[in-house]
C-alpha cells in the first residue's frame, strides 16, 4: 500500500496525531493508499511555510521566477508517464487522457511563466501639472488553493502558473478522492528546485478544517477555489470574516444548440467527444443538447453510432465513487419515468467498480431532473427545438453560465445566438477548447474570477495607485 504525505516548507509531513485517510481505485474499488490526513494543524504550518517563503518569492527578478517555473514545469513533463499512472489509478480515466492532462498542465506552467515578464503596471494621467500617478501591480500574497477530482493535475497547474507568475505562494488542499496526483506534483516541483514553501501540499479528508483555518488567517488573501456551486456558496460566506479575496470556479450546465444549417454528423462526433471525455465528469460537459427538428433524426443517429462505439474501462472510465453513480442513475430514472427514452445505455454496467456506460436520451424535457440538475456522467440528453428565439431562451434558462456550443454555418447567426446566451464561454462549430492563452471561466452561478490569459493573472495582482507630487 503506497503512503503519502503533506508538502510543507519543502519537507514531507506527517500528521502529529498520526490520522490517514485511505484512497482507492475507482476502478475496482480496492484501496491504494493511506494519506496523511492534515486537518487544521498542518494547515497552520503550511501557511507559516508559504508566508515565510512570500517575501523572496515576490523579490526575485520576473525572469529568475521563470526560469524557476520553467524547470518546474520541465520536471512535471518529464514524469507525465508515472502521474498520469498515479492520475488513473485514483481517478479512473484512461491512461492516455491522464497523461495528457499532466503534458497540458505543464504546458499552463510554461505560458504562466513567461507571463512573469509580462505583469505591466499602468500610468495614468495627474491630477495637475505637478501630480504624477502610476499603478503598480503587487502580488496579493498567500494564496489557499482548492481543487476538484475530476481533473487532478490540471485544476492545480491553472492556479499554480498565474499565482506563482504573480509574485504569490500557495497552500493547496486536494480532492480527498485525489490526492495523489498532487502529492506528485509535489514531488517533481520540489526536484525541479522551487524554493521551500512556494508550493505546499495539505490533503486532508477534513475540507472544512482546511478552509476554517485559511479563511480565518489573516496571513492568506485570496483563496482560489474550483468545485460545486454548493461550496462554493459556503466558501464565499466564509470568506466575509476577513474579507478574503476569491475566485470562485463553480458548476455548469452546459447548452448545445445545433441549428439546420450545421453538419449533424459533424456536430455530434464533437458533442460525443465532449459529452464522454472523463465520463461525463467536466464541468464543460454538454449537459442539455437541443437539436432542431429537421437534423435531429441524423444528429441523433450519429451520436448513438459515436456513444456505442466507446468501450468502458478501455476508452472511458468508471465515475469516481459510489454517489456519483447513483446521482446518474437518479437522473436517468427520473428522465426515463417521465417519458425519455434510452436510445443506447441507460443501466449502470455489471461488473466491478462504478461504471456507467455512454448514455443517449431521447424525448427528454425542460423540466426533468437531467435538464435542471449537473449530472457529471456519460448522459447525453437530447432536446428538439424549432425556433432561435425560444431555443436561446430555454439554454439560458439554468442559474449556471460557463459554458455553451453552438452549431451553425451562418456568420450573423453566430453573432446574434452568441451574445445572446448568458455564459463565461461560448464554443461554435467545436468542442471545450482550455489552451493556457485563453479566459476560462463562468458567470451567474458558475462563479467569478478566471483562469488563464493575462486576465488569470492579474486575478492574483492588487494594483496599488502610487500618486507623487513634484513640488
Ligand atoms: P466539491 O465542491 O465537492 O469539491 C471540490 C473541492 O472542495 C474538493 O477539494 C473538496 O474537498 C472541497 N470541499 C468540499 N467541501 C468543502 C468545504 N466545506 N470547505 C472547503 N472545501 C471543501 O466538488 P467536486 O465534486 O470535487 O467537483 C465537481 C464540481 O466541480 C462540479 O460541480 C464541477 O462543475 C465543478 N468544476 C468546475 C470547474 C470550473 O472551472 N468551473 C472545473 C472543474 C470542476
Amino acid at each position: 500500500m503506497h503512503e503519502a504525505e503533506a508538502l510543507i516548507g519543502g519537507t514531507w509531513h506527517t500528521d502529529p496525531g498520526g490520522g490517514t485517510f485511505t484512497v482507492a481505485d475507482p476502478a475496482t474499488g480496492e484501496p491504494i493508499a493511506h494519506v496523511t490526513d492534515g486537518g487544521a494543524e498542518l494547515t497552520r504550518r503550511a501557511v507559516d511555510a508559504a508566508a515565510a517563503a512570500f517575501p523572496g518569492w515576490r523579490a526575485l527578478a520576473a525572469d529568475e521566477r521563470a526560469e524557476l517555473m520553467r524547470r518546474a514545469a520541465a520536471e512535471l513533463a518529464a514524469r507525465a508517464e508515472s502521474i498520469g499512472a498515479t492520475m488513473t489509478s485514483e481517478q479512473g480515466k484512461p491512461l492516455a487522457e491522464s497523461v495528457a492532462e499532466v503534458r497540458s498542465g505543464a504546458d499552463h506552467l510554461v505560458w504562466a511563466a513567461e507571463e512573469t515578464r509580462r505583469v505591466y503596471g499602468q500610468t495614468v494621467p495627474g491630477a495637475g501639472p505637478d501630480n504624477r500617478i502610476w499603478l503598480l501591480p503587487e502580488p496579493v500574497g498567500v494564496v489557499a488553493g482548492i481543487t476538484p477530482w475530476n481533473f487532478p493535475v490540471s485544476m492545480i497547474t491553472r492556479k499554480l502558473g498565474p499565482a506563482l507568475a504573480a509574485g504569490c505562494t500557495v497552500v493547496l488542499k486536494p480532492a480527498e478522492l485525489t490526492p495523489l496526483s498532487a502529492i506528485a506534483v509535489g514531488e517533481a516541483f520540489t526536484a525541479a528546485g522551487l524554493p521551500a514553501g512556494v508550493f505546499n501540499v495539505v490533503p486532508t479528508s477534513r475540507p472544512a478544517d482546511f478552509a476554517e483555518t485559511v479563511m480565518a488567517d489573516p496571513r492568506v488573501r485570496k483563496v482560489s477555489f474550483t468545485g460545486s456551486t454548493e461550496v462554493g456558496r459556503y466558501l464565499i460566506r466564509q470568506s466575509a470574516q476577513d474579507v478574503k479575496r476569491l475566485s470562485v470556479e463553480l458548476g455548469g450546465h452546459a447548452p448545445v444548440l445545433v441549428f439546420p444549417d450545421a453538419d449533424p454528423e459533424a456536430a455530434a462526433a464533437a458533442v460525443a467527444r465532449s459529452k464522454f471525455l472523463n465520463a461525463g465528469q467536466a464541468c464543460t460537459s454538454p449537459n442539455r443538447i437541443y437539436v432542431h427538428r429537421d437534423v435531429a433524426a441524423r444528429f441523433t443517429a450519429a451520436l448513438v453510432k459515436r456513444a456505442e462505439a466507446i468501450t468502458p474501462g478501455l476508452d472511458m472510465g468508471p465515475l469516481i465513487d459510489a454517489r456519483a453513480l447513483a446521482k446518474v442513475e437518479r437522473h436517468v430514472e427520473d428522465a426515463l419515468a417521465a417519458g425519455a427514452q434510452a436510445v443506447t445505455g441507460g443501466r449502470r454496467l455489471d461488473r466491478p467498480g462504478t461504471f456507467y456506460p455512454p448514455t443517449v436520451l431521447t424525448g427528454v424535457r425542460d423540466d426533468m431532473l437531467i435538464c435542471r440538475e449537473e449530472t457529471f456522467g456519460p448522459i447525453a440528453p437530447v432536446l428538439e427545438f424549432t425556433g432561435e428565439d425560444d431555443v436561446v431562451a430555454r439554454a439560458n434558462a439554468t442559474p449556471y453560465g460557463l459554458t455553451a456550443y453552438v452549431w451553425t454555418a451562418d456568420l450573423t447567426r453566430t453573432l446574434r445566438v452568441a451574445e445572446a446566451l448568458e455564459f463565461g464561454m461560448v464554443t461554435v462549430n467545436g468542442g471545450p477548447v482550455a489552451p493556457p492563452q485563453a479566459p476560462f471561466g463562468g458567470i451567474k452561478n458558475s462563479g467569478y474570477g478566471r483562469e488563464g490569459g493575462s486576465l488569470g493573472v492579474s486575478d492574483y495582482l492588487d494594483y496599488k495607485y502610487l500618486s507623487v507630487g513634484l513640488g
